[in-house]
C-alpha cells in the first residue's frame, strides 16, 4: 500500500446549541478533513478543528502545515508506519492539530491494512464507552436546564463549563448540584479563567457546602504551573491540566512537580495517536489516570480519541468525547456507534469511518 495522494477539505456542521466556554463561542463546526488515498484504492480519514485560542492554528495554518509535510509521505508504504509517523513530525515544530489529522489517517490506514479495527491493532479489547457532555457556560438556569436535559438523555457525568467570573461561578456550581440528582459526577472546567488564590477561595467554598467535583479542569492559565501546585496543596477537590498539556515535556515537569492528579489528553495537543499513547504511558509511569478529551470537533477525530482510550483503557478512566453529539447532523458516515452518551466501536478495519457526505472545498 503506497500513498498516493494527500488532500484536505473542509467539513462544515451546525451545532445544536452554540459551544461556550471562557475562552470562546463556537456557532457551528467547521474542521479541516485530510483525505490519504493509496494505490490499492484504500481511503484514511484524518480530521481536526482549528482552535487558535488552545493550539494557535487556523484552518489556513493546518493547510500549509499539510502541505509542507505531504512532499515527505507520497509514494511511501505504509508498513513502512514509523518512518512516516517520523516524517509528520520531524519537518515542522508546533501544528499539533495538523499533525494529529495526518497521523489519524494514516493510523486509519495501517489499520486497514492490518485487516484490523485501530483499537485493537493498538492493543485495546474494550470497545463500549460512556462520555460525558458539556455544559455550556451561562446564565444559571440556562445552565441548570441544560444540564436536566442531559440527564434526561441518559449522562451520567456532566462537564459543567465555568470561568468568566469568579463571583458567579460558585453560585452556579452550587444551584447545579443542588438541582440534580446526587449520583450524576460533576466535572468543573475553568478553561484557565481564574487566578490560583481564586481557585482556593472559591473552591473552598463550594467543598464547604458539601459539593465534590470529580475534578477542576484547568483554572489557571495554561503556564502557570506553579498556581496549579500551589492549588492542588490547599484543595480537596482534584485537579486536571488540560491546556497546560500539549506534549511529554510539558506533562513530566507537572507530573515530577505532583502539581496534578489527572491529565486530559487531546489528539489536537499531542499531535496526534502515537504521542497520545506516549502521553498515557508516562501518566502511568507516575501513577496518575487520564481523560481522554477533544477539542469542539467532527466524528473522525473523536473517533479516533475513542480507539486511544480502548488501548489504554487502564489508564484513560474518563472520556470528554461529546463532540458528536453536540453536533445538529451527523455529516459523516460510520460504523461506530454514537448514542448520547453510549458509545460502541465497530470491528470494522481502520477507524470505522465510511465515508463523508458532503465536504467544501477550501
Ligand atoms: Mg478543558
Amino acid at each position: 500500500m503506497k500513498i498516493k495522494s494527500v488532500r484536505t477539505a473542509l467539513l462544515k456542521a451546525p451545532l445544536k446549541t452554540p459551544f461556550v466556554t471562557s475562552l470562546r463561542r463556537v456557532d457551528r463546526l467547521e474542521d479541516l478533513v485530510v483525505i490519504i488515498e493509496c494505490d490499492d484504492g484504500s481511503v484514511g480519514y484524518g480530521e481536526g478543528a482549528p482552535t487558535p485560542v488552545i493550539t494557535g492554528e487556523t484552518i489556513g495554518s493546518m493547510v500549509a502545515a499539510i502541505e509542507l509535510i505531504t512532499p515527505f509521505l507520497l509514494g511511501r508504504e505504509i508498513d513502512d508506519f514509523d518512518a512516516l509517523i517520523h516524517h509528520v513530525h520531524g519537518h515542522i515544530i508546533k501544528n499539533t492539530t495538523a499533525k494529529s489529522a495526518l497521523e489519524i489517517a494514516l493510523y486509519d490506514l495501517k489499520a486497514q491494512s492490518s485487516s484490523l479495527p485501530l483499537y485493537r491493532m493498538l492493543g485495546g479489547s474494550k470497545n463500549t464507552f460512556e462520555t460525558d457532555i458539556t455544559i455550556s457556560m451561562g446564565e444559571t438556569e440556562r445552565m441548570i436546564g441544560d444540564a436536566l436535559k442531559a440527564v434526561a438523555l441518559g449522562y451520567t457525568a456532566l462537564k459543567i463549563k465555568i470561568g468568566d467570573d469568579p463571583k458567579k461561578d460558585v453560585k452556579r456550581i452550587l444551584a447545579i448540584h443542588s438541582a440534580l440528582d446526587k449520583n450524576i459526577t460533576l466535572r468543573l472546567d475553568a478553561n484557565q479563567g481564574w487566578t490560583a488564590g481564586q481557585s482556593v477561595a472559591l473552591l473552598e467554598a463550594i467543598e464547604k457546602q458539601g459539593v465534590m467535583a470529580q475534578f477542576i479542569e484547568q483554572p489557571v492559565a495554561a503556564d502557570d504551573i506553579e498556581g496549579l501546585k500551589y492549588i492542588k496543596e490547599r484543595v480537596q477537590t482534584p485537579l486536571l491540566a488540560d491546556e497546560s498539556v500539549f506534549s511529554l515535556k510539558d506533562a513530566r515537569r507537572l507530573l515530577e512537580m505532583e502539581a496534578i492528579d489527572y491529565v486530559n489528553i487531546k489528539l489536537a495537543k499531542t499531535g496526534g495517536i502515537s504521542q497520545a499513547l506516549a502521553l498515557a504511558d508516562l501518566s502511568k509511569e507516575y501513577g496518575v489516570k487520564c481523560m481522554i478529551g477533544c477539542m469542539l470537533e467532527g466524528p473522525i477525530s473523536v473517533t479516533a480519541g475513542v480507539h486511544v482510550a480502548s488501548a489504554k483503557a487502564d489508564i484513560i478512566t474518563m472520556l470528554d468525547l461529546d463532540a458528536v453529539s453536540l453536533l445538529a447532523s451527523h455529516p459523516v458516515e460510520t460504523s461506530v456507534i454514537y448514542d448520547e452518551g453510549r458509545i460502541v466501536l465497530s470491528d470494522d478495519a481502520g477507524l470505522g469511518i465510511l465515508g463523508i457526505k458532503a465536504l467544501s472545498p477550501l
